[in-house]
C-alpha cells in the first residue's frame, strides 16, 4: 500500500508531565513571578523608550500584563530572582527581544543601570 507522504511515523511526543529534575516547577515558577512582582511594585523595570509605566496588572493578554524578565539566559543560568525582573510588553518585547538592546545581567546591575537612549 502507498503511504500518503505526510502521515506521521512517529507519534508526536506527549507534554512531559513533570519538570526534568532540576528544572522549575509550575509552582516555582508562579512563586518567582509573584516576588518579582511585588519586588517591582507591579511597574515595569526596564523603562526604555516608549514604556508606559505605571502599574502592570497581573493577569490579562500579553500586551498589557507584567513580564518576567530573564536578565539572563534562562539556560544557562536558570530562574533565579536575582537574574529577573519585571516589565512590560514594551520594553521586554519590543526593545529588548525585537530590537536587540542588552540588559543588565542581574538586578542588582538593573538599579544602577544606565538606559540607552
Ligand atoms: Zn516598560
Amino acid at each position: 500500500m502507498k503511504r500518503s507522504p505526510i502521515k506521521r511515523r512517529v507519534p508526536l511526543r506527549q507534554r512531559r508531565a513533570k519538570p526534568r529534575r532540576g528544572q522549575p516547577t509550575k509552582d516555582d515558577k508562579a512563586s518567582l513571578r509573584r516576588f518579582v512582582y511585588e519586588r517591582a511594585g507591579g511597574k515595569c523595570e526596564l523603562r526604555l523608550k516608549g514604556c508606559k509605566g505605571g502599574v502592570l496588572p497581573w493577569d490579562g493578554d500579553v500586551f498589557t500584563r507584567a513580564h518576567l524578565v530573564h536578565l539572563r539566559a534562562r539556560r544557562r543560568f536558570g530562574t533565579r530572582a536575582d537574574g529577573c525582573c519585571l516589565g512590560c510588553f514594551s520594553c521586554h518585547i519590543e526593545r529588548s527581544h525585537v530590537e536587540g538592546i542588552k540588559l543588565p545581567a542581574t538586578y542588582a546591575e538593573l538599579l544602577t543601570w544606565e538606559r540607552p537612549a
